[in-house]
C-alpha cells in the first residue's frame, strides 16, 4: 500500500511540475509581444531586411498599426534602428521591416479627444439633394461613422452630436463640443449649388484660435485632396458659419465634394469613397495633432 501511495505522491508532483512548465513557457512566449508599431509617416515602404539596401515589399500609411515581432540596430548604417512587423493578409508576405525613426509606440490620437458634427440631419434637413436624391444628411453620417472608427482605433475619444438621422439644432451641435472639452471639433458635410458644374472639396475655419484653426482645416484639406483626387477648392474663411464662430477650440467644417455634381453625386454614393475620405480625414488629424496640437 505504501509503495501506491509513494506513485500517487510522484504522479501529483509530476503534474504540478509539469504545470509549472507550462506556465515559464507561455511566460516566455508573452515576452516576445515587443508591442506595437504605429506608423508616423504617410508613406512608409516595408523592406525584406533591416535596411535601405533590401527589397521593398510594400507600404504602410500614418496611424495604422501592427505588432512588433524583432527589432535591429545597426548605429553604422543611416537609418540604424529597425523594427520588424507582422504584415496583414493583403501583404504577400507575413513579416517585413520598417524604419524605426518613422514609428511611435503608443497611438498617436492617445489623450486627444475629438468632437464630430455630421452635417444636417431629420425629415426636415436633409441638406443639398443630389440629382439622383442622395442625400447629404446620409452621406455625411455614413463617413463620420467611419472616421469615428478609424479615430478611435488610434487611441482618441470621439463625441459624436448625432449617431442617427435626427435634428439637431446648430447650438446643440456646439455645446456637445463645449460641454466635453473635445480638443477639437469637425464638421462634415458635402456641397451643394444650382450650377451641376461645381466640384472639389474644400475646407472652411475661423481664425478666433490663430493659426491652429487655420493649421487644423489646412491638414484636413490637403489629406482629403490626395485621398478623394477632386478639385482642390482651398481653405477658405468661414467666420460666418455659426458652428465656427461659436465653437470654443479649433474647428473646421469640410465640404467633402459636390452632392449635386453629377460625378462626385456617385463618388459620394459609392463604399469606397466614403472609406477614403474617413481615411484621409483620420490622417489629417494625425498630421494636425503631431505638428500644431501642444
Ligand atoms: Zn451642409
Amino acid at each position: 500500500m505504501k509503495s501506491v501511495k509513494a506513485i500517487v505522491l510522484l504522479m501529483f508532483f509530476l503534474l504540478v511540475l509539469s504545470s509549472l512548465g507550462t506556465a515559464i513557457v507561455n511566460a516566455a512566449d508573452e515576452g516576445q509581444d515587443q508591442g506595437e508599431a504605429f506608423i508616423s509617416a504617410s508613406t512608409l515602404n516595408v523592406r525584406s531586411g533591416p535596411g535601405t539596401d533590401y527589397s521593398k515589399l510594400g507600404e504602410v500609411h500614418v496611424g495604422e498599426s501592427y505588432h512588433i515581432v524583432d527589432e535591429h540596430t545597426d548605429s553604422s548604417k543611416e537609418y540604424s534602428e529597425w523594427v520588424k512587423i507582422s504584415l496583414p493578409e493583403n501583404f504577400d508576405y507575413s513579416e517585413g521591416w520598417v524604419s524605426a525613426d518613422y514609428v511611435n509606440s503608443y497611438a498617436p490620437l492617445q489623450g486627444i479627444s475629438i468632437a464630430l458634427d455630421p452635417g444636417h440631419g431629420g425629415p426636415w434637413d436633409p441638406g443639398a439633394v443630389g440629382p439622383t436624391g442622395l442625400t447629404e444628411k446620409e452621406v455625411a453620417l455614413d463617413v463620420s461613422l467611419r472616421l469615428e472608427n478609424l479615430l478611435e482605433d488610434l487611441g482618441a475619444e470621439v463625441y459624436m452630436t448625432r449617431e442617427t438621422d435626427i435634428d439637431v439644432p446648430l447650438w446643440s451641435r456646439v455645446n456637445t463640443a463645449t460641454w466635453t472639452g473635445a480638443d477639437m471639433f469637425i464638421s462634415i458635410h458635402a456641397n451643394g449649388s444650382y450650377n451641376r458644374g461645381s466640384q472639389g472639396t474644400e475646407t472652411y475655419y475661423s481664425n478666433f484660435f490663430g493659426y491652429q484653426d487655420y493649421y487644423l482645416a489646412a491638414s484636413l484639406q490637403n489629406s482629403l485632396v490626395n485621398h478623394l483626387g477632386r478639385m482642390d477648392r482651398g481653405v477658405l474663411n468661414g467666420n460666418h458659419l455659426y458652428i465656427l464662430n461659436r465653437s470654443t477650440m479649433p474647428s473646421a467644417l469640410v465640404e467633402l465634394a459636390f452632392m449635386t455634381n453629377y460625378d462626385e453625386e456617385y463618388l459620394l454614393s459609392t463604399d469606397y469613397f466614403r472609406q477614403s475620405a474617413a481615411q484621409g480625414l483620420t490622417e489629417g488629424i494625425v498630421s494636425y495633432v503631431y505638428n500644431y496640437h501642444y
